[in-house]
């Protein structure tokens, strides 16, 4: 006998492979039915589809992890090759042989996936899940995926919002218990004081319509978690009420505030860090105007010029803006009314928005720059083979960008598709070696 008899093949060392084979011939040329039908990862030995072999050989075979060709009269060698076909060295050639003896669940789940359009990820996903569970587990699963996501029984409230709108409010007290009780229990016996980053955004839902959902978000700064949803607005258009879109949050932001959070018999005080959004969710959020307006910045009180279709801010002395101010409303050339926000004690609606890089910085300037050199005036354009030469400096490093970075750098050619992370790739690493070297 072999010495590791239950061992796949492919995981054996070279002499024991061939160990394993001459047991295995010898084995195959004293049956008297069975001449040579072994097939093994290594092809040493071709399998004969046609060669019939007995019920002893077929177990003995199938005990090895060995392809054994079915007969179309035994029973126990079409076992045999059921068993084979889940194993790595199942070999194309003999899918049709085998596909006949599919099992029905195999033959459900492909038509299936078909139908359902499902990726070959999720689906390679679901396979590992049910092939490694126990077959007990699989009796009990509920039938319907309502049972299986936990969907409340009863529906969510929500409240009208504008013409178009609906609000549901999850709640910012419950996700911060949920989450604390969910990570860090050690965190709750040394943490007197909390702070959390609030994430106002919207999404478009559909490509034919104008649809589109606005979620606020709450990240704990302590804790390294996933963020949770404290409400959710969906509309036609962005909620054109803001003081009832953001009602029920500066409500319990408010109390929260004020008399912080109790756990498990545990104090601890709540305070909000900073507003995480862009232009347009912070435009929304803190009442002002939009970035193209003549009194835009939101740091300093600078007032724009209108220059070939663009507003430009020039003027970098301009007097910086103050909370202090902000809350009193004296900037009424910014603002359009009162920010539903100044109710939540101490608001800080100027320094608690840090302005975001992602679209400032890499899809606002470096990506200006970068169609300016391409695509820009004369005076300003680089010449043909320069970009050229960009472009193959960019694909000449794509092999050296190690995989902590989201994408390797493309052609200047495919600058429309670039993503913001490309632009930051470009900005901070890759592109001052690039212009140096062209
Ligand atoms: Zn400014």
């Amino acid at each position: 006998m072999p010495k590791n008899p239950y061992k796949q093949i492919t995981n054996l060392s070279k002499s024991q492979k061939n160990r394993r084979l001459r047991v295995l011939q010898q084995a195959s040329l004293a049956s008297d039915t069975c001449a040579v039908p072994i097939s093994v990862v290594s092809n040493t030995v071709a399998p004969d589809p046609d060669i019939e072999i007995n019920h002893a050989n077929a177990e003995f075979f199938n005990e090895f992890n060995i392809y054994c060709p079915s007969s179309s009269t035994s029973s126990s060698s079409t076992s045999s090759c059921n068993s084979s076909s889940s194993n790595d060295y199942f070999e194309d050639e003999y899918f049709n042989e085998c596909s006949n003896t599919d099992s029905n669940l195999s033959t459900k789940l492909r038509e299936w996936a078909s139908e359902k359009y499902i990726s070959a990820n999720a689906l390679t996903s679901l396979l590992h899940i049910l092939t490694s569970s126990n077959p007990l587990d699989l009796i009990t699963l509920p039938k319907d995926a309502r049972t299986l996501m936990k969907t409340p029984k009863q529906p969510l409230i929500s409240k009208k919002i504008g013409d178009s709108g609906e609000y549901v409010h999850f709640g910012l007290e419950i996700g911060l218990r949920k989450t604390f009780l969910k990570y860090s229990n050690s965190i709750l016996k040394n943490v007197s004081s909390f702070k959390v980053f609030i994430n106002f955004d919207g999404v478009p839902i559909y490509k034919s319509s104008g649809g589109s959902l606005w979620s606020i978000s709450c990240s704990i700064f302590e804790i390294k978690h996933d963020p949770f949803i404290i409400g959710s607005y969906f509309g036609t258009k962005e909620p054109t009420n803001v003081e009832a879109y953001l009602e029920d949050f500066v409500k319990e932001a408010s109390y929260l505030t004020i008399n912080g959070l109790f756990i498990n018999d545990r104090h601890m005080t709540f305070n909000i860090e900073g507003y995480i959004c862009d232009a347009p969710a912070r435009a929304l959020v803190k009442c002002i105007k939009r970035h193209n307006a003549y009194f835009a910045c939101e740091k300093c009180q600078v007032e724009g010029d209108h220059i070939n279709n663009r507003m430009c801010f020039a003027d970098v002395s301009a007097p910086r803006r103050t909370d202090i101010d902000f809350a009193a409303g004296v900037y009424d050339d910014h603002c359009r009314e009162k920010s539903p926000l100044l109710l939540i004690p101490r608001a800080k609606l100027v320094t608690q928005f840090p302005l975001d890089y992602l679209h400032l910085i890499c899809l606002g300037t470096i990506r200006k720059m970068l169609y300016l050199w391409i695509k820009g005036p004369l005076n300003v354009r680089l010449s043909g083979v320069v970009v050229k030469n960009i472009s193959y400096q960019l694909i000449e490093l794509q092999k050296h960008i190690s995989s902590d970075f989201a994408r390797k750098p493309r052609a200047l050619s495919e600058l429309c598709h670039w993503k913001g992370t490309e632009f930051r790739l470009f900005v901070l690493y890759i592109g001052p070696l690039v212009l140096k070297i062209c």
